[in-house]
């Protein structure tokens, strides 16, 4: 672990330094004065402070600039907080030490310095250092785990599209922003048509397979970054479209029709073409508090459900 030492004296510095290095501290920095130790811990340069420094011994008794203050403007700075200063001090007024504590030091030793209190507190406050050291490194581990966990508790596994827990969550902020801002809110929702005989025929794994080319398909079509597709069940996908209207969302809803058709997976079973094809329900709400948000999920059911029943491979637009 390295260690600087902050001392105007050259006698001090090398008798801490010699005491240090006896007891295997092998890696000492030095610095003769306040700003010396400024430059040392890259705090005047125009980057972001970072140090190797595990531990500062700082005189108090300096010329210019002394170690208390030195300790404060230390401490202000936030990639350096966590640094412990041990205060090295000749005078053992309280009023001092308070000063040094108040700035932040976590301990002190007296000059004339004694062997075994420098090694005594040195080895404690390394000890601490390390420990926070080794927790803050779990924790960050931590937060980029849970991060990761995070975004793949929102996908779904098969398709790699959105799920239905995070259509859910998106589907009611942005009913919820509708309600403030009175944009119009519009939902796609699809249905791959004769799905089971696509399985039936050509087995679940092709299915998969057609499952994730359709996902794809629909990620495609769509333009805007607040767009959303999802999974919403087994063969079915939902579009959640924010501030569009009816008319925006049928041109869309048209347009992913027309994007899954060309990618010509082929379909013999099928009661709709020769391809895999989809049945689309739309339905636009502007969100307001007499309506509920599942109102618009039904209208869009609706609609898909009438544009299976005449014929499949259509967009309907509720009323
Ligand atoms: P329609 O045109 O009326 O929608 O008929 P359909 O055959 O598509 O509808 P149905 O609801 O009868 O069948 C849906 C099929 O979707 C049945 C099920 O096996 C299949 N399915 C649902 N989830 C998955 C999945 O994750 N993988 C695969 N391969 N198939 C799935
Ligand atoms: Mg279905
Ligand atoms: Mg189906």
């Amino acid at each position: 672990m390295k260690i600087l030492i902050v001392d105007d004296s050259e006698s001090s510095r090398l008798l801490l330094e010699r005491l240090l290095s006896n007891a295997g501290y092998a890696d000492v920095e030095m610095a003769d004065s306040a700003a010396a130790a400024f430059q040392k811990l890259g705090m005047d340069g125009p980057s972001t402070p970072s140090t190797e420094i595990d531990l500062i011994l700082l005189d108090i008794v300096m010329p210019e600039m002394d170690g208390i203050e030195a300790c404060g403007k230390i401490k202000a700075v936030d990639s350096l907080r966590d640094v412990p200063v041990i205060m090295v001090t000749a005078k053992k007024d309280d009023g001092n030490l308070q000063r040094a504590f108040d700035m932040g030091a976590i301990d002190y030793i007296t000059k004339p310095v004694n062997k075994v209190e420098l090694l005594a507190r040195v080895r404690s406050v390394l000890k601490l250092k390390n420990e926070m050291d080794r927790r803050m490194e779990v924790t960050r581990h931590l937060e980029a785990a849970n991060h990761q966990l995070q975004l793949l508790s929102a996908l779904d596994g098969l398709t790699g599209i959105a799920n239905r827990r995070h259509f859910d969550q998106t589907f009611d902020k942005e009913w919820r922003r509708g309600l403030r801002d009175e944009f119009p809110l519009s939902l796609i929702l699809t249905d791959i048509d004769s799905f089971k005989a696509y399985n039936d025929n050509y087995g679940h794994q092709a299915g998969d397979v057609c499952l994730k080319r359709v996902a794809d398909a629909i990620s495609a079509a769509l333009k805007r970054p607040g767009d959303l597709v999802a999974r919403y069940g087994g063969e079915e996908f939902v579009v959640v479209l924010p501030e569009t209207d009816k008319n925006n969302a049928a041109i869309l809803a048209e347009d992913i029709r027309k994007k899954v058709a060309s990618q010509k997976i082929p379909h013999g079973f099928s009661k709709a073409a020769e391809v895999v094809t989809l049945s689309l329900g739309v339905a636009t709400a502007i969100p307001s508090r007499s309506h509920k948000p599942a109102g618009l999920i039904e209208a869009a059911d609706t609609a898909l459900y009438q544009a299976k029943h005449e014929g499949r491979n259509q967009v309907r637009v509720s009323h």
